[in-house]
């Protein structure tokens, strides 16, 4: 048994680029691509927000990787419009091979903060993860064991957005009524958009109060 932290891999993106290619998209709707200059996506792009001008963000997309629990996929996946999902299947993989290191990978709960609770839940993982090669090595099907794994089970989840999803996603997922674990992954994508397009992204509030020492590691995928 394995306890990790989430994390979360960003492509690698050219924020400018972004937004310069929804303005260029957008001006096409006043045929005032004569305008373009090199700041004028700027005040174009807040001002579309603002008045609710927002299928234009659709022409541009950013994909990312979570490692997450299926408690978190399950809240991610009820964005039906504008985002796209692989996600590892339990089906498939099967956690008694040496390919899974003969084991099953569970994200921390870190905001299970109280000793006895938390140990409670590794006693729980770690009797499942037992059951589950005993299955396992007995010939059962991935499919048959599955029905035995919890919420805090790991998973590597693809998820591909285009800007106005991003934006209605992390708007509505990374408030203090948003499960921990999602706002663990949530808000450190979010800091990142903030900093790298801040119009597109500057305005989307999120819990300031949630620990910064319980954000996943962000990074950018390589290639
Ligand atoms: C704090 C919180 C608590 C929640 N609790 C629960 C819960 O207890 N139980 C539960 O089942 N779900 C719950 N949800 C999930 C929530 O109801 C939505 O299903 C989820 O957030 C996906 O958002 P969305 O519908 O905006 O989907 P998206 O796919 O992101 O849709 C984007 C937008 O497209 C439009 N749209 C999409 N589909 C339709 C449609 N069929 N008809 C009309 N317009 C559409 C809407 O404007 C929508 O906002 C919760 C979500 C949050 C943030």
């Amino acid at each position: 048994m394995e306890i990790i932290k989430p994390k979360v891999e960003v492509e690698k993106y050219d924020g400018i680029k972004i937004m310069k290619n929804i303005e260029r998209a957008c001006r096409t709707c006043y045929r005032s691509e004569g305008s373009i200059t090199e700041e004028s996506y700027k005040n174009l792009l807040k001002n579309c927000i603002n008045r609710g001008h927002e299928s234009v963000l659709e022409h541009e997309k950013i994909t990312v990787r979570f490692t997450c629990s299926i408690n978190s996929y399950k809240d991610l996946t009820r964005h039906r419009t504008g985002a796209s999902f692989s996600i590892e299947s339990t089906r498939y993989c099967n956690y008694s091979k040496d390919k899974f290191s003969n084991s099953i990978k569970f994200i921390d709960p870190v905001y299970i903060t109280n000793p006895n609770d938390y140990a409670c839940w590794k006693e729980c993982m770690k009797s499942i993860e037992t059951f589950y090669m005993l299955m396992a090595n007995n010939k059962a099907t991935p499919d048959q064991c599955r029905t035995m794994l919890p919420h805090s089970v790991a998973a590597e989840v693809c998820m591909t957005c285009n800007i106005r999803e991003w934006r209605h996603v992390l708007s509505l997922r990374c408030s203090k009524m948003v499960h921990p674990e999602i706002r663990q992954i949530l808000i450190p994508l979010l800091l990142r958009f903030k900093e790298d397009m801040p119009e597109l992204f500057g305005d989307i509030e999120y819990d300031v109060d949630f620990p910064k020492e319980w954000y996943a590691e962000i990074t950018t995928m390589e290639g």
